[in-house]
């Protein structure tokens, strides 16, 4: 073992410091049927007013208000689609349908429940008001309003409201390109039988999984052996076709540990250790043609708690996300937790509901080699640095992953 160079940094200025290297990406136009989960790249302003014609929200009559009480005749029909030609002048109506334009003349409608009709003698109530029962020219939205923002997410609703004012295709930012790499010559492909000493890569694919839940799109390097050589040909064959690099493995200080040097003879090393349990050995590294590189600690749990801490939102810095972290909430510790001197740990938790509150139990033994403290588990809850115990009962702030 030899002592690091690298200085211990805090846990939020090495988050800072990853996001202020991190760049935003280009942007593209995609059809809307591929635009679900991408996000936005640019305000989207209405152009027309919505609804663009008064719409009726009924099955009824569309009248004159002034006409309330009297027998009016009817004169044709509004249906969706096919609007009525005429015009309601006093004494008269036309029959409209649900999305039926609202003819001209005409400043209310009346459902045809209150309502009676004889022939084509319609006898109308006496209590009406001028403007009911339909939906004006731009209820919804005025010519200029800003429809959606730069950095949203594109979900159900967006992509309706953006059909519905007749965009066909939308500009969202370009997903980043992640090239992923496992290192260590004790792994081997899952599937394959393990030698003595061997263990399956489990990182690649919860990694894999992460990347691909936070919007990438995943080259997989494979698993490099702890030899300097082969683990440069892989990544530097890799590095053009990518916006970053993320490896699991090889950052700690024993000698088989290749990957920080790896990184200062490609780029810039900007965080070599932090504050941070678990993830202590952390890398983060800028290399030519404004990439970056993350080297992730190997320990599962290590490599997905320094995932969510720092390369999930320099990913949706990347796409242009307004939000970059996932939300936080005051949670009741349900246990006592014991504080690392020195380091900002993130505990693993589940969350119960207790009244108004929500209750955070341990999923169990810390250890950042048992992935089964975060299987499961709906938060981090971020316990300071610090030597006295946190009781339970004490209020932490947890970052929720999912809600109980
Ligand atoms: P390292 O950071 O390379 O020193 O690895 C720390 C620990 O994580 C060791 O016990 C490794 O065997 C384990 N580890 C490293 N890479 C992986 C991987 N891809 N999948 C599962 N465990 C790993
Ligand atoms: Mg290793």
């Amino acid at each position: 073992m030899r002592a690091s160079a690298y200085p211990l940094i805090d846990a939020d200025e090495a988050a800072t410091l990853v996001l202020e290297r991190t760049s935003v990406l280009g942007i593209e136009r995609v059809k809307l049927a591929d635009s679900v989960g991408r996000v936005l790249a640019e305000d989207l302003v209405a152009e027309a007013p919505l609804p663009p014609f008064r719409s009726s929200a009924v099955d009824g009559y569309a009248i004159r208000a002034a006409d309330a009480g009297t027998t009016l005749r009817v004169l044709g029909e509004s249906a969706a689609g096919r609007p009525f030609e005429g015009t309601v002048s006093a004494g008269t109506a036309a029959r409209i349908l649900t999305g039926g334009v609202v003819p001209d003349g005409a400043d209310t409608v009346v459902m045809v429940e209150d309502t009676r009709l004889d022939g084509s003698r319609l006898k109308v109530p006496t209590d009406l008001s001028a403007g009911a029962n339909f939906h004006k020219v731009g209820d919804d939205l005025r010519v200029g309003d800003r429809i959606l923002a730069a950095g949203t997410l594109l979900g159900a609703a967006e992509i309706g409201i953006a059909a519905a004012t007749g965009r066909a295709e939308l500009p969202v930012r370009r997903r980043p390109r992640v090239a992923l790499m496992s290192t260590g010559d004790e792994l081997v492909e899952v599937g394959k039988a393990a030698r003595p000493g061997q263990i399956p890569d489990s990182n690649r694919w919860a990694l894999l999984a992460a990347l691909r839940e936070a919007g990438a799109e995943v080259e997989v390097l494979g698993i490099a052996p702890d030899e300097p050589e082969a683990l440069r040909r892989l990544v530097v064959d890799a590095l053009a076709r990518t916006d970053a690099l993320v490896t699991s493995g090889g950052v700690s200080v024993g000698t088989h540990d290749l990957v920080k040097p790896l990184l200062e003879s490609l780029g810039t090393v900007h965080v070599g250790r932090v504050k941070l349990k678990p993830g202590k050995p952390f890398t983060f590294a800028t290399l030519d043609g404004g990439r970056v590189a993350f080297g992730l600690p190997g320990f599962p749990v290590s490599s997905l708690v320094t995932f969510e801490v720092f390369v999930r939102p320099a990913l949706r810095k990347m796409q242009g996300f307004s939000r970059l972290h996932r939300p936080t909430l005051p949670v009741r510790l349900g246990y006592d937790a014991r504080p690392t001197a020195e380091r900002t740990e993130y505990q693993r938790v589940t969350l119960r509901r207790d009244g108004q509150e929500l209750v955070a139990e341990t999923t169990g033994s810390q250890s950042s080699s048992r992935l089964m403290s975060l299987a499961g588990a709906h938060a981090l809850v971020r316990v300071p640095a610090g030597d006295e115990l946190l009781q339970k009962g004490s209020i932490v702030e947890a970052m929720i992953l999912s809600l109980p």
